[in-house]
């Protein structure tokens, strides 16, 4: 039910239909100050929400229709149309999964009773991650702590503000911390071309210095700053374009700092061998805290990508590209790649969950595909079978992991519109098999 309270923002009217303390589900941060409210037009952003937050909230979403081979059908004859598809596959490909943690253990129920193979959209990029965590560990901070004790913060080659909109005003540019009300000012190192520093400013920010290489060549300048970490130094006056001196420079300020954090998303990592990148990170930061204490900070998890991997492996005992083919778990995250196996031809059956944004639409391909989306899916051709669901957080409550994996952050329900929730239709679907 939604939670109806008068709006406090001091000077400012109280709106009747204001809802507060809203957690936004558009991207990893879950964002848990927003303020909206609900009148005849639908649902408005009124306070702490980026561009993300008001595109996803304010969207239309009312008259989409349960289609079959593109012809308006009722809920249950799109429900009986999908379990006949899935019925009949030997290999069924569960992917997308823009959804919550409901969402997201419908899925696993259902690929496990149908035998299908279980992989997230943004599988890829989180895999530059897993990989290094599974074989290797690392160290590694959460937005609470980055936000209360960082002093030094170096951004990684990744455009964190058009990511990830409120991260330097939420974790960054904060005025006050756990430990003191006047902390000391943050120095941000940048490294690399072209990263968007407009949100770097306000009390907290102290320096503001970039490293400019390449934005593909990070791994360079990282490896040569581990090698400083370590006291044996490349010989070379700069590194992927990047003065040597400067890179000598930014050792010793993350050896003389108390909690130097190293942050990237892995998304922007999209060149080859970014895993290594990733593992040339984690060993920097496993060797300053020989003598010190640093940490790794890694963002993503947009469209509930976070809350797949960890529910995929609490149940299955492995982040995602786990089929159940045979009838238990199988992990393989290059077999099991859903974009591969469709240029491959392994698979009959596409089915594509994306409830947060219309962006996260399925790939073109010659199986058979069933779609259950946010109205608007953007969607190569028509599938075969289309049901509209709802935003979980927007059209009906649920559970969303943050980021950092340490907190599992409640959605409400905003009443923006009756469209059902995709955990339901795949429990249906389930039943029905
Ligand atoms: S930064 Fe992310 S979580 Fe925060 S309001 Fe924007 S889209 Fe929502």
């Amino acid at each position: 039910m939604t939670n109806w309270t008068q709006a406090q923002t001091p000077g400012t009217p109280p709106q009747s239909n204001a809802i507060t303390d809203v957690a936004c589900p558009f991207c990893g941060l879950v964002c848990d100050d927003l303020e909206l409210a609900l009148d005849e037009n639908g649902l408005r952003v009124t306070k702490n929400g980026c561009a993300k937050a008001v595109a996803g909230f304010e969207r239309q979403v009312d008259g989409a229709k349960p289609q079959v081979d593109g012809r308006d059908v009722d809920l249950a004859t799109a429900i009986k149309a999908a379990t006949e598809l899935i019925r009949a596959s030997s290999l069924p490909l569960y992917g997308g999964l823009g959804t919550d943690v409901d969402g997201i253990r419908a899925v696993m129920a259902l690929a496990d009773k149908s035998g299908g193979v279980v992989d997230h959209a943004l599988s890829e990029g989180q895999y530059r991650n897993f990989h290094v965590l599974q074989t290797r560990g690392w160290v590694m901070s959460t937005l609470t702590e980055t936000r209360n004790r960082a002093d030094v913060i170096v951004v990684l080659s990744s455009d964190l503000h058009k990511l990830h909109p409120r991260f330097f005003e939420r974790i960054i540019n904060v005025e006050q911390s756990l430990f003191s009300e006047t902390p000391a000012k943050r120095t941000v190192y940048f490294v690399g071309k072209g990263l968007d520093q407009s949100a770097v400013k306000g009390p907290r920010i102290g320096d503001v210095i970039t490293l400019p290489c390449d934005l593909d060549r990070v791994g360079e300048v990282v490896a040569a700053l581990a090698a400083e970490v370590r006291g044996t130094p490349v010989a070379a006056d700069t590194v992927a374009g990047v003065p040597a001196a400067d890179i000598r420079a930014l050792a010793s300020r993350c050896q003389s700092a108390a909690y130097p954090v190293f942050v990237w998303a892995p998304v922007s990592f999209d060149f080859p061998n970014a895993d290594l990148v990733v593992s040339t990170i984690s060993d920097l930061v496993k060797d300053l805290n020989v003598k010190g204490r640093a940490a790794g900070l890694s963002l993503g998890g947009n469209e509930g990508a976070t809350s797949a991997g960890a529910v995929a492996s609490w149940q299955s005992g492995y982040p995602l590209r786990v089929s159940f083919a045979s009838g238990k778990p199988d992990y393989d995250f290059m077999r099991y790649a859903i974009p591969r196996m469709l240029a491959d031809g392994e698979g009959d059956l596409l089915v594509w969950l994306a409830s947060f944004s219309p962006d996260l639409g399925p790939p073109a391909t010659r199986v058979p595909t069933v779609v259950l989306g946010t109205p608007g899916l953007k969607l190569p051709s028509p599938p075969k079978v289309f049901i509209p669901v709802g935003t979980p957080g927007a059209d009906h409550a649920g559970r969303i992991i943050r980021v950092d994996n340490v907190v599992a952050l409640p959605l409400r329900d905003l009443g923006r519109s009756s469209l059902p929730k995709a955990s339901d239709i795949f429990a249906a679907i389930e039943l029905a098999l």
